[in-house]
């Protein structure tokens, strides 16, 4: 039996997991959950799954929980803890063997970094985690022998293509995008983009954040930088290529001009079964991919003059691990900005430019240090916004 927490059961990928988790009641079982403030799905979680311990975001949603949970009788309440120390509780317990990282933003950070410090093996979705702070992640991983598999379907893809070949013959990553609702539209219909049409993903149903990220391509930029980290690779070696079919996940081309490909079904169960299951491939409740109602594969290469925040990502991994902190801050200050109506899509980018030219260019010491540029970048993004 594989004892897992999540962080972020609330959320697109917190509900997929727990879909996972419930088709494999014989093989895994739900230690800890930590969420925000959605307490309805939450106490709906903990009836179904148990958990001995849970956390959400403030008192508030510790309040509001612990008064729907006292409303059922006959079963035993969980813990209830509260805010990045309860997340943190969360991601150490003591039972656990696997931690599910699957919040937003860099609320996960912390806690994410204190399972790799206590040895639980990480299954990743949370790239922000990696982008503000992969360097001390890594770091960490090495000295603690723990392992992190990716969750995000281009990573997991990736990490799929490299089992048939050996580190040295890899020539090039190439991360497919779909393009987003925006990859015919010109430059001037983005910036009348409304909330509503940035948010209607062609292929992916996600949260908030990583679907307008995904409209300007920001999120293949922050992919690039995870997967900097997850396969050791140069920004040179990482490529992004458009397939608006999202079909194929990802590939790997090899020295001898090889390309491996992993294809499958757009629900992300599949490459969160896989981080769950690995390295054993077992059935799923996923629909298997159907050539015969899927036969196109397009692509096309990304337009970065368009795609600004691609290129401002590909610049931030160059300049060093304090720059994708900041890019990363920024960028979640810029969408929530974005949501809230007080920018235009396309100011996103011109935030994260001016926030990246004021901070200095420098290598991340601690997470303390990734603590203080976050912060930093964030009063630097608001202050212009
Ligand atoms: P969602 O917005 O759907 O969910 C975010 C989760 O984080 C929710 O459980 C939310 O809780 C929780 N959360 C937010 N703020 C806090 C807080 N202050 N304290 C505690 N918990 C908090 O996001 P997704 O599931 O879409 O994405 C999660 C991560 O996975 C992101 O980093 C994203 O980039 C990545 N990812 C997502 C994919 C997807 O298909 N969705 C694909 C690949 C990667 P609540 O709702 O209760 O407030």
């Amino acid at each position: 039996m594989k004892n897992i927490s999540i962080l972020g059961s609330t959320g697109s990928i917190g509900v997929n997991t727990l879909r996972v988790v419930g088709k494999f009641p014989e093989r895994l079982q739900v230690v800890a959950l930590a969420a925000g403030r959605n307490i309805q799905r939450l106490s709906q979680q903990i009836k179904e799954f148990q958990p001995q311990v849970v956390s959400v975001a403030d008192d508030d949603a510790a309040s509001k929980l612990s008064r729907v949970l006292k409303k059922r009788t006959g079963k035993s309440i969980p813990e209830i803890l509260v805010g990045e120390s309860g997340m943190t509780r969360v991601a150490t317990h003591p039972d656990v063997d696997m931690v599910v990282s699957a919040a937003v933003g860099v609320v996960g950070l912390v806690p994410t970094f204190e399972a790799v410090r206590c040895g639980k093996a990480i299954a990743l979705a949370n790239k922000e985690v990696l982008v503000a702070a992969g360097e001390l992640i890594f770091e960490q991983l090495k000295r603690g022998k723990t392992s992190l598999l990716p969750v995000d379907s281009e990573h997991c893809a990736i990490h799929q293509c490299l089992r048939s070949g050996r580190s040295q013959e890899v020539r090039r990553l190439i991360l497919t995008a779909s393009g987003g609702p925006f990859r015919s539209a010109s430059v001037a219909a983005m910036r009348k983009a409304s909330v509503r049409q940035a948010l209607a993903h062609p292929t992916w149903r996600m949260g908030d954040r990583i679907t307008i990220d995904s409209a300007t391509l920001m999120n293949k930029g922050l992919e690039v930088i995870e997967a900097r980290w997850l396969f050791e690779l140069g920004a040179d070696e990482i490529d992004v290529l458009i397939h608006p079919q999202s079909t194929i996940h990802s590939m790997v081309e090899f020295i001898d001009g090889s390309i491996i490909a992993q294809l499958s079904a757009t629900d992300m169960r599949q490459p969160i079964q896989y981080a769950l299951t690995y390295p054993e491939r077992l059935n799923t409740n996923v629909r298997y991919f159907d050539f015969g109602q899927s036969t196109a594969f397009d692509f096309e290469k990304p337009d970065r003059k368009k795609f600004r925040c691609l290129a401002l990502a590909y610049e931030a991994l160059k300049s060093g691990s304090a720059a994708t902190c900041a890019l990363n801050a920024a960028d979640e200050v810029a969408v929530q900005a974005f949501l809230h109506g007080s920018i235009a899509l396309t100011d996103i980018p011109i935030v994260i430019e001016k926030t990246l030219n004021r901070i200095s260019v420098t290598r991340l010491k601690s997470i303390e240090h990734c603590g203080e540029i976050d912060a930093r970048s964030r009063s630097i993004a608001r202050a212009m916004i």
